[in-house]
């Protein structure tokens, strides 16, 4: 069975709902429609819901039975600054806003996992829905977590998913351990002395200075972080200068980080620092770093890897499963939540054929093929994890 037949009887609902919240896709923490929608679809479905944790965030609670026995769910509900190139009947109504990274979607088969479970109940304990504002960059989990995401509404254990443009629908791939990156961002503002072009002796050129310190940022990788490790540094903005005679005052470089681990990420702020400050200091210029670590890396823990690995092979089978994906350098908020709680983190298919358009892309869509397998595998993780007990 491909996904849960009574879940397959709403795939059309499903999808309308996806096309809805996808032509109308809104920012982190300006969410008010969608949460909107959300907050009436669950309590139109039966289930109690608490809005405003983390700003425009939700979480709706359903229970059954009396134990005490808890589980998480999450998706994510934010769109991305970009101006959507597809021409479908559901493409965004708002110019430079669009859901280019499938949030529509995982809000969509989290919502449709919610209405099989309230309807069907065949669980003894309590589940929490988790709707996420803010993903992409602005801190949506750690909003929620700083409102008491977990102390109000506790959970055993968490599970998330994302869609993976390029591996087919009905496919899964998750990894135990380290599976995506944690991820910062930097800004270096070089401080030199403005002078007039062709007088370069009067001045210190903050350009040569921030050219010396973008080369030199490349020994970060190379030449401090032990092999093993993994760790990307990109300088990819580097802004200076308005005039062909100026020899400007400042030049101000910016950045992305990534690695694995917090130790490495702090060793590379440690060396990003001193190598902008000293480069700088021996060309008589000054250098200031903002560095900004956004996002931990996301880690699987063990048991509830396996865990939603099996409940993916009840869905969809053996052969869909990938329990050795890969690892991505990209980052996810979500890993906050991870820190917090003992969870996992799943990759569902969008399609390998027209759906392997890469996500952040403006001719990306959700596949809502994918819908039911999604919103099956949200339930069984409640039915298995939540199992009645006999008698
Ligand atoms: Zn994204
Ligand atoms: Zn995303």
């Amino acid at each position: 069975m491909p996904a849960d037949d009574r879940i397959l009887a709403f795939h059309d609902d499903m999808t309308a709902w996806r096309r809805d919240i996808h032509a109308h896709p809104e920012l982190g923490f300006e969410e008010t429609r969608t949460s909107d929608l959300v907050a009436q679809k669950l309590e139109e479905f039966g289930v109690e819901v608490t809005r405003g944790v983390g700003k425009t965030g939700l979480v709706g609670r359903l229970r059954a039975g009396n134990s005490p026995r808890t589980i998480g769910l999450r998706a994510d509900m934010d769109c991305l600054p970009i101006l959507e190139a597809n021409g479908f009947a559901h493409r965004s109504q708002h110019a430079g806003k669009m859901h280019a990274c499938g949030h529509d979607g995982h809000t969509t088969m989290l919502l449709g996992a919610a209405k099989y479970l309230a309807a069907t109940k065949n669980f003894d304990g309590t589940v929490h829905f988790i709707f996420q504002p803010a993903e992409e960059g602005l801190g949506g989990a750690q909003a929620m977590l700083d409102d008491g995401l977990f102390d109000r509404f506790p959970c055993d254990v968490i599970f998330g998913m994302h869609n993976r443009p390029g591996l087919a629908v009905g496919k899964f791939q998750i990894r135990p351990g380290p599976m995506m990156a944690g991820g910062g961002s930097f800004t270096i503002t070089v401080t030199g002395v403005g002078a007039h072009g062709a007088r370069p002796e009067a001045g210190v050129d903050p350009i040569v200075v921030g050219s010396q310190i973008a080369s030199a940022l490349q020994t970060i990788v190379s030449r401090n972080v032990r092999p093993v490790d993994t760790a990307v540094v990109s300088v990819t903005q580097f802004h200076a200068g308005h005039a062909f005679n100026v020899i400007p005052e400042k030049a101000v470089l910016g950045g992305t980080v990534r690695c694995f681990s917090e130790g490495v990420m702090s060793l590379i702020e440690t060396n990003m620092r001193r190598i902008a400050e000293s480069v700088a200091a021996g060309f008589g210029a000054k250098a200031e770093l903002d560095f900004r670590a956004l996002f931990p890396p996301l880690v699987n823990h063990d048991e509830p890897t396996q865990f939603i690995a099996d409940c993916a092979i009840e869905v969809v089978g053996a052969d869909n499963v990938n329990r050795n994906g890969p690892v991505t350098m990209a980052s996810e908020d979500y890993a906050a939540m991870l820190k917090a709680v003992p969870g996992a983190y799943i990759q569902i298919g969008n399609g390998d054929g027209e759906g392997a358009c890469e996500v952040h892309n403006p001719g990306y869509d959700f596949n809502d093929g994918a819908l039911p397998f999604g919103a099956s595998l949200f339930a069984r993780l409640v039915e298995k994890r939540l199992e009645r007990l006999a008698g």
